[in-house]
């Protein structure tokens, strides 16, 4: 059986809640969390592979506690020719994967830390953070 990535979304009322130990214990799903940046009382957002029989089950569990659940087919990416280096999206990207580096003072783009929270899309003055499906 093959994993299911999928992207789960946090409001600050959902955020400190011990899922995944009740997706394991209550579910019997097997979780490898790929990447998280969730902080208590905050937004938050967490890619999961997740496995098992009870796997719709699981997903029912998530949204009932108000989670946002989306499978993960889609990707951030930068576009460079729109890129100024404003650096406006720095100040919002929950997972350090964008930054200002120094003494440049280029923004660099680390897609391997993005959570996918779509910040920085909503932010970007020109739209040079785009989603690719
Ligand atoms: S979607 Fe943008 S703001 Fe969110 S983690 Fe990825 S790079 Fe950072
Ligand atoms: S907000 Fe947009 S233009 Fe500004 S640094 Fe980030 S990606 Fe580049």
């Amino acid at each position: 059986m093959a994993p299911h990535k999928i992207v789960l979304r946090f409001t600050p009322t959902t955020s400190d809640q011990p899922i995944i130990y009740h997706l394991v214990k209550d579910y019997d799903l097997v979780v490898n969390i790929v990447k998280a940046k969730i902080n208590p009382h905050l937004e938050g957002t967490m890619v999961l592979d997740l496995v098992g029989e009870r796997y719709e089950e699981g997903i029912a569990y998530l949204r009932s506690q108000g989670i946002t659940v989306h499978p993960l087919t889609q990707e951030v990416v930068r576009n460079h020719d729109r890129c100024t280096n404003c650096g406006a999206c720095t100040g919002h990207c929950p997972a350090a994967a964008l930054y200002m580096e120094r003494p440049s003072m280029e923004v660099q783009f680390n897609g391997d830390r993005c959570v996918l929270c779509l910040q920085c899309v909503k932010v970007c003055p020109v739209r040079a953070m785009e989603v690719r499906i």
